[in-house]
């Protein structure tokens, strides 16, 4: 095990084995690896992918559209975090909507919510609930603390994920081979990291829980390379990630959702990879079920860049017809958008 910066870094500089595709699974690590400029301190050998783990990214357009109509609805507003609004549906964006006197409310927090809802009870406050395994617990904080205030008025229209199950389709897709995967941080400080174990043991390929530091992706990164090949998982984060992860956390999660299938951009349903609410919380359900793959026709290949099978550079789109000013797809949009960060940062292909 290599101990310091320095050897770390020679050690990714020179490396020359047979090459080593790693994919970074969090949209919150592929925004580190941009603006710590990790490629460029990897050796030709070693490329970096980015994977499904920004929420936005991988929010199909039917669960934009249905939101859209609902601002338009008379006695509904939508609330939603800042990210989503310029990501289009099948016809418009939320901010579109808001132009053309949707109701849509920007918040930093869901919480901020409740005071919104009390203070106009004749209103449906809808949150636009996206996210993994990282914001579902916020969610379901937010309901507690609606029926503790007893607000009826909030509900959300959910498109929550999961990560396993989506990470299980990755290894199974024919078209891509990955050597290494940069497991989400974020998501094993609330679920733990033995999620993925049955995924490295089943396709033989190494998961390393990793931090966001520009030091700790290097580490991370390192210890994928030297455990190619072999089907584990071990934890670099060990400040914030615990092994059962946080049981609270997990449990807030339990008592308002359930798992359910879930579609993805560009990967259609899969089985078991989201969370919606439990019968018991319909009351607090905008109407969340039913939503369906995308038939975007506008030449975007996010689907493409959300499974590894090519880098965000190799859109035809990508900074000409494509840009943040001016964005066709979602991975564009997102802060955390892989098309986004490599147009920033300057970033080829890896
Ligand atoms: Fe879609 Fe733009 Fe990325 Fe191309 S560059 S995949 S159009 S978001």
């Amino acid at each position: 095990m290599m101990r310091t910066l320095d050897e770390i870094t020679e050690f990714l500089r020179t490396y020359d084995g047979p090459e080593m595709r790693i994919m970074e699974v969090c949209g919150s690590h592929t925004a580190a690896i941009a603006r710590n400029g990790i490629p460029s301190l990897l050796s030709p050998g070693i490329r970096l992918i980015s994977g499904p783990g920004c929420p936005v990214c991988v929010t199909v357009s039917s669960y934009i559209d249905r939101l859209t109509e609902l601002a338009m609805e008379p006695d509904t507003v939508v609330v939603s975090f800042g990210d989503l609004l310029r990501v289009k549906g099948s016809g418009r964006s939320l901010a579109e909507t808001k132009a053309d006197g949707g109701k849509v409310i920007v918040v930093y927090s869901p919480a901020q919510m409740l005071d919104l809802a009390a203070a106009d009870p004749g209103r449906c406050y809808v949150f636009a609930a996206v996210g993994f395994e990282t914001t579902a617990p916020v969610y379901a904080l937010l309901l507690e603390e609606a029926e503790r205030r007893g607000i009826r008025n909030i509900r959300l229209l959910t498109s929550l994920k999961t990560m396993p199950a989506v990470m299980e389709r990755v290894c199974l897709d024919a078209g891509v081979s990955i050597g290494g995967f940069l497991a989400p941080g974020h998501v094993c400080a609330v679920t733990g990291y033995e999620l993925f174990r049955g995924t490295a043991e089943r396709f033989g390929v190494p998961f390393v829980v990793s931090g966001f530091t520009g030091e700790q992706l290097l580490a991370s990164i390192c210890r994928l390379v030297q455990l190619r090949g072999r089907g584990t998982v071990e934890n670099l984060y060990r400040t914030v990630v615990k092994p059962e992860g946080n049981r609270e956390a997990q449990q807030l999660i339990r008592r308002w959702f359930r798992p359910c299938d879930a579609v993805w951009r560009g990967m259609g349903n899969i089985p078991g990879s989201g969370l919606c609410l439990r019968e018991s919380a319909r009351d607090r359900d905008a109407g969340s079920a039913g939503l369906v793959e995308d038939r975007a026709g506008n030449g975007c290949q996010c689907a493409s860049v959300l499974t590894g099978r090519i880098p965000p550079t190799g859109c035809p789109l990508f900074g000409a017809a494509c840009t943040p000013q001016d964005p066709r797809g979602a991975c564009m949009v997102s802060q955390e958008g892989a098309c986004f960060n490599y147009f920033i940062s300057g970033r080829k292909g890896k």
